[in-house]
């Protein structure tokens, strides 16, 4: 049988969730399927003068919390079906941190290490003038994810202000200090990674100190998860990239490893550290393994080698609901995506806010109000998991689709007969 896509994933996460709840069937299919897909083709004058047309999508899935919110991705391996199913992942996302958004997704197929930065550019803003009838700061607002930076998020923020005519910051988060963006937000993603990992570690009862660690994906939210939970006192011991994988039994300084990778391209040569596979990394003998690159990385295929004790998902969707399964069997803990990376956006709605408001908050308060936030959403998902009995992941889109569901109540989107509100 052919593997599920992504997107088919998505349906039986919310499937799981459904029969335990019992859900209306109404919202059910209300949430089966994003409310529109704007698939776009952009011209871009390279340096050779010649022109590129580049193929780019932007999902919005579920708005009925709020705007839609969710990042925009340049990767050659870029899909309709991937960016739909990482804009209904920001839909439960929201929802269960309790930020009042809704589910969106963008993403290019390129690979932006093969364009010289003028064509990046050219490219970034041919992206929003595509589709900005569709985006603004009330509408769906970008961030940035795979491959891209604040750099992009600048540029993405320039073209739209200079198409309304007005200077828009609230229109993307994760841009730069400088242009309105947070304090806290670069990091954010990582931060709520290590707080979820610190609450779960008490409820399992394993100590950080000392624990060891492995890191899939050394880019954004995977080297600053590392240099986090470092700071817990975890001792992380392998780290990989695209390019490659290091392994140190001693343990290596993430930071170090980090300014390595931004020298050279690649965590891989670091000294001091064997060479490893991306396999040997995820079916490595460490207490904790943090995915942080890409989708179906976790499969039925190697789920049964997985040594972790607990596995907190910095990446979007790096475990297939097979793997899931097979990994609540052998009783690992999993930190689900939806919880574990919930600080990524959780800071972009403080960003948002700043922006409206025209008024800047400080580091500490961006990084108290972000351990509220994760700590209550923790708490609510490791108490349905307890309660019900059923796995974090579904415990995780219980708790979503709870909110969601009151939402569409209140607004009238279904039918609910005679009950009292
Ligand atoms: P990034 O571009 O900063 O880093 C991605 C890293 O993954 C790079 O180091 C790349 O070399 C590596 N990588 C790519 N393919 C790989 C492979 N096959 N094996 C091992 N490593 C590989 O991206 P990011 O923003 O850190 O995003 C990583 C994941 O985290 C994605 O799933 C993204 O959706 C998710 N995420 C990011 C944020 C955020 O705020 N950046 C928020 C929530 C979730």
């Amino acid at each position: 049988m052919a593997n599920s896509t992504i997107y088919e994933n998505v349906l039986k996460q919310l499937d799981n969730a459904a029969t335990v709840l019992d859900l209306d069937p109404q919202i059910k299919e209300l949430l089966q399927e994003p409310m529109r897909t704007l698939s776009v083709s952009i011209p871009v004058k390279m340096d050779d003068d010649s022109i590129h047309v580049f193929k780019g999508f932007r999902c919005q899935h579920n708005d009925v919390l709020g705007p839609t919110k969710g990042g925009i991705r340049f990767h050659p391996q870029v899909c309709e079906d991937e960016v739909k199913a990482l804009a209904a992942w920001m839909t439960f996302k929201c929802s269960l941190v309790g930020i009042p958004y809704g589910g969106a997704k963008g993403g290019v197929l390129v690979n932006p290490k093969d364009l010289s930065r003028n064509e990046l550019e050219r490219l970034s803003r041919g992206f929003i003038q595509a589709i900005s009838p569709i985006i603004g700061p009330d509408k769906d607002i970008p961030a940035p994810d795979v491959y891209t930076d604040a750099q992009v998020m600048s540029w993405f923020m320039d073209e739209f202000s200079k198409i309304k005519g007005v200077n828009t910051p609230g229109l993307v988060t994760g841009k730069p200090v400088v242009l309105g963006g947070s304090f806290g937000r670069h990091s954010a993603t990582a931060r709520g990674v290590m707080y979820t990992v610190r609450e779960a570690a008490k409820a399992i009862g394993l100590e950080l100190n000392g624990a060891t660690v492995a890191v899939q994906g050394y880019g954004n939210a995977g080297s600053f998860s590392a240099k986090f939970l470092n700071e817990l006192g975890c001792k992380i011991v392998a780290a990989n990239d695209s390019k490659g994988g290091i392994y140190c039994e001693s343990g290596f300084d993430p930071v170090k490893v980090a300014k390595h990778k931004e020298e050279t391209g690649s965590v891989k040569d670091y000294v001091g550290c064997e060479e490893i596979s991306n396999e040997d990394l995820l079916t490595m003998d460490v207490d904790i393994l943090v995915p942080a690159a890409l989708e179906n990385q976790i499969t039925e295929a190697n789920a049964d080698h997985i040594k972790a004790r607990m596995i907190a998902e910095a990446a979007n969707g790096p475990t297939t609901p097979k793997a899931d399964e097979i990994l609540f069997k052998k009783n690992i803990m999993i930190i689900p995506d939806i919880l574990a990376n919930a600080g990524g956006v959780t800071v972009s709605y403080f960003e948002w806010v700043q922006n409206l408001a025209n008024y800047y908050w400080s580091k500490e308060e961006v990084d108290r109000k972000l351990e509220d936030i994760m700590v209550d959403a923790f708490e609510k998902v490791y108490n349905t998991h307890e309660n019900l009995g059923v796995n974090m992941r579904v415990a995780a889109f219980i708790v979503a689709i709870r909110r969601l569901t009151a939402a569409m109540e209140a607004r009238g989107w279904v039918y609910n007969g005679d009950k009292k509100c």
